[in-house]
């Protein structure tokens, strides 16, 4: 079956080569096409899963909450084709970019906060999102994605790029997404992982939802 691109991302020709894109203006030199945009997968762990045809559930206008925006590369992306994403980035230096990606978006908040403390940005996130997609390469990514799980509709889902060696430097990478997986279990039921090699090493994308 072929896999389902949101609505607003699509395989396009840009530049001689077909790339993923979205509609939106440029943030980090990409190639564009008129109001097309090149998404770059080696740049972007959801870029990654979408150019390797997992089925994230994203369909495009969807209400989103992105832990880890860092510079907002990939949250640009998402706020394209989107609907409100919330961008969560608790690094002041990336923060400042992403404040001045989100300037050219009128659907992208961000948020310099701390991604394991949610009661700091939960006056300000809606309830009931589409999707959190997570990607903050960090201790604890279950963890993290357990204590944001208040933000997701009960059909949501929760779309994450687990880094091993943010886990444990040492360890073999398989070994610990066993692990971010059972703990992830308690909160979520996972439903597609895919290593993403070649465009990122030693990360899992998985997709979960809530339980
Ligand atoms: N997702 C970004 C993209 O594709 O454009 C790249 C994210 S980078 C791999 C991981 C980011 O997570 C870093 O910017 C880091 O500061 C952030 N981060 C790590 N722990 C965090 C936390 N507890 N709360 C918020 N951000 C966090």
């Amino acid at each position: 079956m072929t896999p389902t691109l949101p609505e607003g991302v699509e395989r396009r020709p840009l530049a001689g080569e077909e790339h993923l894109a979205t509609r939106g203006p440029p943030v980090y030199g990409e190639p564009t096409d008129g109001t097309w945009r090149a998404w770059d997968p080696g740049r972007s762990k959801l870029g990654a899963m979408l150019d390797l045809g997992v089925e994230t559930g994203l369909a495009g206008g969807d209400s989103v909450l992105y832990l880890g925006a860092a510079a907002g590369t990939t949250a640009s992306h998402v706020a394209d084709f989107a609907g409100p994403t919330y961008a969560v980035e608790f690094a002041p230096r990336p923060a400042r970019d992403l404040v001045g990606v989100a300037a050219d978006r009128g659907n992208l908040f961000p948020l310099l906060k701390d991604a394991r403390e949610p009661a700091t940005y939960a006056h300000v996130v809606e309830a009931d999102l589409d999707a959190v997609v997570q990607d903050v390469a960090t201790r604890g990514q279950a963890r993290v994605a357990a204590l944001n799980r208040r933000f997701l509709a009960d059909d949501g889902r929760l779309v994450a790029a687990v880094k091993a060696r943010s886990e444990d430097v040492t360890a073999e990478p398989g070994d610990v997404f066993e692990d971010v997986l059972a703990e992830l279990e308690e909160t979520y039921e996972v439903l597609a992982t895919e290593r993403l090699e070649p465009h990122h090493d030693d990360h899992l994308g998985v997709v979960a939802r809530p339980r």
